[in-house]
């Protein structure tokens, strides 16, 4: 396996943070093995961005030693000169790995080798233990720590632990484990092959699209690269290969967690409609209690394009058609010995005559006066209770904060149950407030998520009546 590759580049890098889209490296140490022999190389990198003093007391690495030191520019040709041919190995290799592909990005350069993950290696060869980190390995290998969190001293650590599995094991174990992890996701052959690289593990929305730049599909995942990397399994089923065959690009937006991942779904299903996987648009409906001729009040069926959902009481239930909502209410009437008339699913004259339930005793008798009219009106309603849809409860739009486990934070804008946009910045907050429609309309998926997301008391909320306030609000405020 290893004839496949003149070397070997045991590597680490140091940083300002977990982030490679934000953060920058601080420090990078290599051991490269090749038939030469075994060399080390490290160098401290100006960061140009100040290090948390959490991170300096984890690696040692403060503000005063990369003063002096070159910036990752001037170290560029140098790291590339050293990676090129060979198969990098690192412990958490996609965190090494997305560092430096970020780093030479941001000066119009390209990395692209074979990366091993020696976490994964681990697991695989050791399959009975639980823990993989580089302190285990220590500890399990007995391997001997320098300086731990130094560049130079872990990329030392994980050449001391190839060594001791080339020592210990057969040498058909290593390589058929080695063989594995480096067998790469397929993905269909008219998309960037650097594609994989590039999706980050962070939840978010993606969307495929076809010939033309039509949207196929919009979908959503809490890990973005792996959700994306179900769509091409080795055994497709008939749509998975459909959608191969057909995409032509990729597009993702990164979220902080899974609300802002499921209300921008909904909002690209809206606007994209996608080829796939979207059900048709729907005016939806909903059962509003109605006063009626008798002075009760009656479940009469109003429409989301009629009547606003979010600024009207007494509704009941979201349905997607007439049957269905129909369907919802007579379940109800049955479950409750309801008299079907008086709830309306039965036309209804001044006859007197009873009910088609009143007969098989199903209805308890309020159509010709054997219940109470006021006691029937409220089994009703306490029978709908259930269902009852919440009105908007501000009085004007919300940001609701959400931060994600990396850290980040996302400031949604809701007004009326409907999704105005994200922002993560204090002049976007002021933009959408300034450009939203006077009266938003409600919308049903907003609705499910953000009751849903309220309800669990997931978010910070912050009313923000845009429309009394004189000057942008700050998201600092917010985030307190
Ligand atoms: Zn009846």
């Amino acid at each position: 396996m290893l004839n496949r590759y003149p070397k070997l580049i045991f590597i680490d890098l140091e940083t300002t943070g977990p982030n490679p889209a934000a953060d920058f490296i601080t420090e990078i140490g290599m051991v490269e093995v090749s038939a030469a022999g075994v060399s080390r190389w490290s160098a401290l990198v100006n960061p140009q961005a100040p290090i948390p003093p959490f991170i300096q007391h984890l690696t040692g690495i403060n503000d005063a030693m990369v003063r002096d030191a070159p910036s990752f520019a001037m170290l560029a040709t140098e790291v590339q000169r050293r990676l090129q041919d060979g198969l990098f190995i690192a412990h958490n290799a996609r965190f090494d790995y997305g560092f430096l592909r970020n780093a030479f990005k941001r000066l119009g350069m390209t990395l692209r080798c074979e990366a091993l993950c020696t976490v994964k290696l681990s697991r695989k060869l050791f399959p009975h233990e639980i823990k993989h980190s580089l302190d285990a390995l220590v500890a399990r290998h007995g391997l001997s720590a320098q300086a731990r969190h130094r560049a130079l001293a872990d990329a030392d650590l994980l050449w001391q632990f190839w060594r001791k599995m080339e020592a210990t094991l057969a040498p058909e174990a290593l390589d058929d484990a080695v063989g594995q992890l480096l067998q790469r996701p397929s993905i269909p052959a008219q998309l960037e092959p650097e594609l994989l690289d590039d999706l980050p593990d962070s939840p978010g929305v993606y969307v495929f699209y076809g010939e033309n730049d039509v949207p196929l599909y919009v979908g959503r995942g809490q890990h973005l690269r792996q959700r994306v990397l179900t769509h091409f399994p080795d055994h497709p089923s008939h749509r998975d290969a459909q959608l191969a065959r057909a995409v032509r690009r990729l597009e993702w937006h990164e979220t902080a967690g899974e609300i802002g991942a499921q209300l921008l779904e909904a909002q690209l299903q809206r606007r994209l409609r996608p080829a796939h996987g979207v059900p048709p648009e729907r005016d939806v409906c909903s059962w509003q209690l109605q006063a009626a001729p008798d002075g009760g009040s009656r479940p009469v069926l109003v429409y989301a394009s009629g009547v606003d959902f979010g600024r009207s009481e007494r509704l009941y239930g979201l349905f997607n058609s007439r049957s269905k909502a129909e369907m919802a209410l007579q379940s109800l009437v049955d479950q409750h010995a309801l008299c079907p008339a008086l709830a309306g699913l039965e036309a209804r004259d001044d006859s007197g005559q009873a009910c088609s339930a009143h007969a098989s005793g199903r209805c308890r008798g309020a159509c010709i006066g054997n219940e109470a009219p006021q006691q029937h009106q409220a089994r009703l309603e306490q029978a709908l209770a259930a269902l009852k849809l919440k009105p908007w409860p501000y009085v004007g739009p919300i940001g609701m904060l959400e931060t994600g486990p990396d850290g980040r934070s996302d400031v949604h804008v809701v007004d009326n149950w409907s999704y105005l946009g994200t922002v993560r910045d204090e002049r976007d907050l002021w933009d959408i407030l300034e450009q939203a429609p006077a009266l938003s309309a409600f919308d049903v998926d907003t609705y499910k998520t953000v009751t849903r997301a309220l309800l669990l008391g997931k978010l910070q909320v912050h009313p923000l009546s845009a429309r009394k306030i004189a000057a942008p609000i700050r998201l600092a405020q917010l985030r307190k």
